[in-house]
């Protein structure tokens, strides 16, 4: 491979990389505002000029190709001068407003400023005023003072969204950003131009003034809209999650995520509609009562009825983790093969950009920790016309409304001799329900997902439950902090009552008196580890940050794409 040499430091290159690309390649950060790594280059903001040796000027690193033997300087007292320009001339009308703007603590603008700017500007005269509250589309704000002109938030409409919605008009310092006439920025991936505007001229409608960036604490996460799986980062100041951002990740969802998935996937963590009890349907009346007791009863009501007339139905909003226990105990401890999940497919979300037509994160999950049928067993259509028959007089219920997805059946689910519901949120399923176990939400537990392209990836607990400790039940604070939970964020703010089902599960599983037991998530995935073939060699660390590919082609993956 040629060579390049930057600050003295020699590097290889790949033919047709830019300096500021094979600089990053090997850690060198040359700093940028309109470059970006998925965009076109625009060349418009100039603080990546560098001094390329026998070249009479300096050069924009976005857009000069590397070549062999090149000498490149970064940090000489001619790019150092030039930096000082970029930095003094982009302040010249921006509103210094950073103690009122959302993106101070994340802005490059701010950081550029204490890292390549002297701090002093020559400039005396009254600034340039523009509009500062300028709704772009339903979910993007757009202040113009703020704005730079990298034209990053118009380069991505156009190739990544591909949907152009903004353009520049007028010229010098009265130069903006506007929707096209009669247009607004309305596209499924619009609040990433939020992202990726270097400074605070994008805001989300959603977030705006609700948190200073320093007061949340941030933990990596997995998407649950869509089976894409768009890794994501979990915001969250006194247990209340604030907004979720896409974290990186080339294999899954490159920088981006939809506006769907940052909008719609965490409000039902905070809202008041959680259970937050166990609940046991007493004189036909719901009544909250202690995790003990409604073990206790669903463990004995469960045994009263013959095997072959209970169904367990498993969850593809749930973890594997969740449903590998699901299935476990439904085989081996209950000894039912009635076993599936309902599939939650909408062709119309889907698009060719990160969407898919199945909405759930982990439908491949679930089956490959063995929620399917057994042999003899019957599948989701024969569970319901079986508890039509009634045939099936006991129904298990894991994260998921049967009577929303099969309102048709509503009074067959209803005149069950035992529905046994675990949920996150009241629902038409939980309004019927004999027995409702509160569980928690992937915000609130450890666990694994697999993409639609058969990633497994972590979730991990970003807000706390009550019985935090129960629900991770002997993980020691060493270890959680190894997956980057932080704490300090779960001294305050308001908890549910809610443990992961698999927890639910295990405690079910001891009170049916079977050995069957787990005490962490991660125990429960290691057996997955050992007993499916999919899963091999992996554990929690393998897995880390980005997720590991499964060996086999997932089993539904017809369904789903
Ligand atoms: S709004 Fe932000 S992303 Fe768009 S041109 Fe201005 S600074 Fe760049
Ligand atoms: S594409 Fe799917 S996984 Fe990604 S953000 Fe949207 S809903 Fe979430």
């Amino acid at each position: 491979m040629p060579n390049i040499n930057i600050d003295g430091q020699t590097i290889e290159f790949k033919q047709g990389q830019t300096i500021i690309e094979a600089a990053r390649d090997h850690g060198i950060s040359i700093p940028h505002f309109c470059w970006h790594p998925k965009l076109s280059i625009s060349g418009n903001c100039r603080i990546c000029l560098v001094e390329v040796e026998k070249m009479p000027k300096l050069v924009i690193a976005c857009s000069t190709l590397a070549s062999e033997g090149m000498e490149v300087h970064t940090k000489s007292e001619k790019v150092i001068a030039a930096q000082n320009a970029v930095m003094e001339f982009l302040l010249i009308n921006h509103p210094l407003d950073c103690p009122i703007c959302d993106e101070a603590g994340e802005c490059k603008l701010q950081d550029y400023a204490y890292k390549y700017s002297v701090g002093e500007s020559r400039f005396v005269e009254e600034k340039v005023h523009k509009d500062k509250r300028v709704s772009l589309g339903p979910r993007v704000m757009f202040d113009g003072e703020r704005c730079i002109s990298c034209s990053r938030c118009i380069r991505f409409c156009d190739e990544i969204a591909k949907d152009p919605e903004l353009t520049f008009v007028q010229r010098g310092d009265r130069v903006t950003i506007v929707t096209y006439p009669g247009e607004e920025m309305d596209n499924p991936y619009s609040m990433n131009t939020i992202d990726i505007c270097p400074v605070g001229a994008l805001t989300s409608k959603d977030f705006r003034f609700r948190a200073r960036v320093w007061d949340m604490s941030s933990t990596n996460s997995v998407c649950v809209g869509c089976s894409r799986g768009c890794n994501t980062e979990v915001w969250v100041r006194n247990n209340e999650i604030l907004r979720l951002t896409p974290r990186h990740n080339e294999e899954v969802n490159s920088y981006w995520m939809c506006d769907h998935g940052r909008l719609n996937t965490f409000k039902n963590v905070n809202v008041d509609t959680r259970i937050d009890s166990a609940h046991i349907k007493k004189d036909g009346q719901l009544a909250k009562v202690s995790w003990d007791e409604a073990i206790d009863e669903a463990a004995s009501r469960i045994k009263s009825f013959k095997k072959d007339e209970v169904s367990v139905i498993g969850s593809p909003y749930a973890t594997c983790e969740d449903n590998f226990l699901a299935a476990k105990i439904a085989k081996s401890v209950i000894g039912t093969g009635h076993i599936d999940y309902i599939r939650h497919i909408d062709p119309s979300f889907a698009d060719d950009i990160l969407r898919t037509e199945d909405l759930t994160p982990n439908s491949s999950g679930a089956e490959l920790a063995g929620v399917q049928p057994s042999t003899n067993g019957l599948d989701l259509k024969g569970i319901v016309n079986s508890i039509k028959e009634k045939k099936i007089k006991a129904l298990y219920l894991i994260e998921d409304d049967i009577v929303e997805a099969y309102p048709e059946f509503e009074n067959a689910i209803a005149g069950l001799e035992l529905f046994i519901v675990h949920s996150t949120n009241q629902n038409k399923s939980t309004a019927i329900a004999d027995i409702i176990f509160p569980a928690a939400t992937f915000a609130e537990k450890n666990g694994t997902f697999v993409t639609i392209d058969g990633v497994v990836q972590r979730i991990r607990p970003a807000v706390a439950v009550v019985e935090q400790d129960r629900a991770l039940d002997g993980m020691s604070m060493s270890r959680l902090d190894k997956f980057g939970t932080q704490w300090d964020r779960w001294a305050s703010g308001k908890k549910v009552n809610a443990l992961p089902s698999w927890r639910i599960l295990s405690l079910l599983s001891k009170a049916m008196g079977s050995k069957v037991k787990f005490n962490m998530a991660e125990e429960v995935f290691n057996e997955m580890a050992t007993t499916i073939e999919e899963f091999g060699g992996m554990d929690y660390d393998v897995i880390g940050e980005t997720g590991m590919k499964i060996k086999s082609e997932i089993p539904n993956k017809e369904k789903v794409s």
